[in-house]
């Protein structure tokens, strides 16, 4: 992402007559030439470091408003309020486009290209090709599970299976069997410590379909050190550079989006599975969690990730949807919004676009309004 450097122009005035006036006073105040010129070469040199640090950081903190504030500008709101057009040869382009400005620094690894692309309603248009790092660029992940009964929520993040959203904390862990009506839960030991997997032979047994039933009763939760080469795995995208309406709402079997700061939107996660084996799939306090395959990716929106902040009523954008849509933090009250099936609507501010689900949910986002390119993959 470019940075603007427009923003230092005006600390960059003052700092040059600041200069000049140091420059005039040493001129008359001192006895010899030469020690002019050193003066005065030392004085420019300390005011273009202090230029330089002030563009860093105005930078860091205003571009997401910025950002935000020139997103509105590719809107045209009627127009997108024609799916009933079930002819998909022409697409019905929306008015909002994609705009990649928006990621994170960081959070796209390469350019991002286009392409010609066909999506799953039958539309032919222009699709980004993005690939992201899958590290979020905005914080750290972990911590997941909890070591021992004793800690509290700080110690690890949160669980949600479809009807709640859980702290992974030592009470939750000594509660399981009764949560889930069963006895069979033991996830933790006399001494009070916590089974967690503690390798990355242990973490591939856990964290895949059929659970090994030698790490049954584990807090499952994986490393970056674990992935292959110790790396993030990067995921490659194809989004309609503006998004083409659907017939009617849509879904998909692949990656439901990609945040800003690099990480891919997963379908829900298969809760059934993991509870069936006895096994907590933790994701940390951001929503998120690693598996072998596909390194760390989302499962629920939480409010990280954002960009910038909004007026009430509304709630940041943090992803784009896979079909080109902004998608925002979930609403306090999603009731009074007046949201469609896919819990999307329109603002004069931000054009149409989604809201999350409560991470409570396990779905991040239930359907799409515009169609997707359908991978046939999801995780
Ligand atoms: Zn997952
Ligand atoms: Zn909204």
């Amino acid at each position: 992402m470019n940075r603007s450097s427009s923003t230092s122009l005006q600390p960059r005035f003052r700092l040059r007559s600041i200069v000049l006036l140091l420059a005039l006073a040493l001129i008359f105040s001192a006895c010899g030439t030469n020690t002019d010129d050193n003066a005065t070469t030392d004085v420019e040199e300390t005011a273009t470091e202090e230029t330089a640090e002030g563009t860093a950081e105005e930078s860091t903190v205003e571009e997401p408003a910025d950002s935000a504030d020139d997103e509105p500008a590719a809107e045209e709101p009627d127009d997108s309020e024609a799916p009933e057009n079930g002819e998909t040869a022409e697409p019905a382009a929306t008015g909002e486009a994609v705009d990649v400005g928006l990621f994170f620094d960081g959070a796209l690894t390469g350019d991002a290209t286009t392409e010609d692309c066909t999506l799953n309603g039958g539309a032919e248009t222009t699709c980004y090709r993005l690939t992201v790092g899958g590290d979020p660029v905005s914080y750290e992940t972990g911590p997941f599970c909890p070591t021992n009964i004793t800690d509290g929520p700080e110690a690890g993040g949160i669980w949600f299976d479809g009807n709640g959203v859980y702290d992974l904390d030592g009470e939750f862990i000594t509660n399981l069997a009764e949560l889930y009506g069963d006895d069979n839960w033991q996830l933790y030991n006399d001494d009070g410590t916590v089974n967690v997997t503690e390798t990355a032979e242990e973490f591939d047994l856990a964290a895949r379909p059929d659970v090994d039933p030698s790490v049954q009763n584990h807090c499952v939760e994986g490393q970056l050190e674990w992935l292959e080469n110790g790396q993030p795995v990067t995921s490659t995208v194809l989004i309609p550079v503006e998004p083409v309406l659907a017939d009617g709402a849509t879904t998909s079997r692949g990656n439901l989006g990609v945040t800003l700061d690099g990480v891919v939107i997963a379908q829900s996660a298969p809760v059934d599975a993991i509870l069936g084996a006895y096994t907590i799939a933790a994701f940390d306090d951001c929503g998120g969690h690693y598996n072998p395959v596909d390194g760390y990716h989302l499962h629920g929106a939480v409010g990280c990730s954002e960009l910038g902040e909004v007026t009430d009523g509304e709630t940041p954008m943090f992803a784009y949807a896979a079909d080109g849509f902004a998608i925002h933090s979930p609403l306090d009250d999603p009731a009074s919004a007046d949201l469609d099936e896919c819990n999307g609507h329109e603002t004069e501010e931000f054009g149409y676009h989604y809201h999350a689900n409560n991470a409570a949910e396990n779905q991040v986002v239930e359907c799409f309004t515009g169609q997707v390119v359908d991978t046939g993959r999801g995780r």
